[in-house]
């Protein structure tokens, strides 16, 4: 039998966020005086060492003769963002760059690789590292479970946008709906066809929707959102393709659950909707939401014009989630201005270490972190700014 002691031990082992608290413990702070003069008035956190291992499911690598797109008008508002952070190789090189935008909190890699790069890392390199994982197809009931108690028909049409292995297509299919899916990934889409006894469309997720002839019961897009180019855009052909009645659900990442580092570094999450976004979103395009987990970014909507919307508009508050995130992420609280401060992160998801410093200037002494943007990340073994993919 279980004793209260162990009981607790067990509540307790239980993390309390989806991605793991990162243990950081200060060290010497690294030689930086061969660049410290060039960087202004910015924070700027300078990285000594950060490795990855060949069988990580990240690698960081480097932006090398790719030159970086510029990405910097929010493709939701047409606005030009502001930017949050950058990366820089020791020698000044540029990489990528993160900005938000001022009317829809929307946060995006505003300077990125390319389109078509990502559209052929997507097609022929996406997690194949993932032996595991990718060779174990097991249904998910979710968001399968969720979603059915909202559905009003018989036999409801479900299509899942970037629908990967297809295991969260067979939690709809052993429910009675009858199941669609598109994916980039053609090994990915192969092994969701075969496990679903469907035709999976492989390609070009925005080319499938403009050609779709069938009007779905459901649309949903599970941990998608961050990896596509235009959101915006797919969301609001996927709309187009809803019946009356119909559902439109989206799960993905939040930005202020990931680590910093991870949040500057991976490309490969191209953008993330803010708690603000998806509420604007809704508004724009007459979607009620009839059910949401804002810590999980996770919305359900259905299509209403009838919902009033100055009525909407009125609960969306611009919060400054930044500010409590980058003071909390690079532990500001405990960093004198005018200091170089050193530390060392336990990089949670791969047992990883990385050392750094952080640089806070003494005018920002006062002022708010969200003041003085963006945070400057400074490669200093690195000659070329590193990128993080998957
Ligand atoms: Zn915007």
């Amino acid at each position: 039998m279980l004793s209260i002691k162990n009981i607790l031990k067990r509540i307790l082992r239980k993390p309390t966020r989806k991605y793991p608290v990162f243990s950081i413990k200060k060290v010497s702070p690294p030689d930086v005086s061969f660049i410290f003069n060039s960087t202004g008035a910015n924070i700027c956190v300078y990285i000594e060492n950060w490795e990855f291992n060949t069988k990580d499911h990240c690698q960081l690598i480097s932006s090398g003769n790719s030159k970086l797109v510029d990405y910097s008008v929010c493709p939701g508002c047409n606005i030009t963002m502001h930017k949050i952070t950058e990366v820089f190789g020791n020698d000044g090189s540029e990489g990528l760059k993160t900005g938000i935008c001022p009317e829809c909190q929307y946060i995006r890699h505003i300077d990125n690789f390319p389109d078509e790069w990502y559209s052929e890392h997507f097609r022929n390199k996406w997690l194949e590292r993932d032996e595991s994982r990718e060779s174990n197809v097991e249904k998910k009931n979710e968001p399968a479970e969720l979603i059915n108690k909202y559905l009003k028909v018989q036999s409801p049409k479900v299509l899942d946008i970037g629908c990967g292995l297809g295991d969260r297509l067979k939690g709809f299919q052993d429910l009675g709906c009858e199941v669609w899916g598109c994916e980039p990934s053609e090994r990915r889409g192969r092994i969701a066809s075969e496990f679903l006894g469907v035709d999976i469309f492989c390609g070009d997720i925005e080319e499938y929707l403009e050609k779709a002839d069938i009007k779905f019961d459901c649309i949903y897009l599970y941990c998608v959102l961050a990896f596509l180019s235009n959101p915006f855009d797919v969301l609001e052909k996927a709309i187009k393709l809803l019946s009356p009645d119909a559902v439109l659900y989206i799960k993905d990442g939040n930005y202020t659950q990931h680590n910093f580092f991870h949040n500057s570094h991976l490309g490969v999450m191209r953008s993330f909707f803010s708690e603000f976004t998806f509420e604007k979103f809704a508004i724009r395009n007459n979607l009620e939401i009839i059910y949401s987990n804002k810590v999980e970014s996770e919305y359900l909507f259905r299509k209403n014009d009838r919902v009033p919307k100055a009525q909407i508009e009125s609960h969306c508050k611009r919060e400054n989630f930044l500010e409590k995130y980058f003071q909390e992420e690079l532990s500001l609280k405990s960093i004198t201005p005018g200091k170089l401060e050193g530390f060392e992160m336990h990089y949670g998801p791969f047992d990883r270490r990385v050392k750094y410093a952080v640089y806070v200037p003494e005018g920002n002494k006062n002022r708010s972190v969200t003041s003085s943007l963006p945070i400057k990340f400074i490669h200093i073994n690195k000659n070329l700014p590193p990128i993080l993919v998957k």
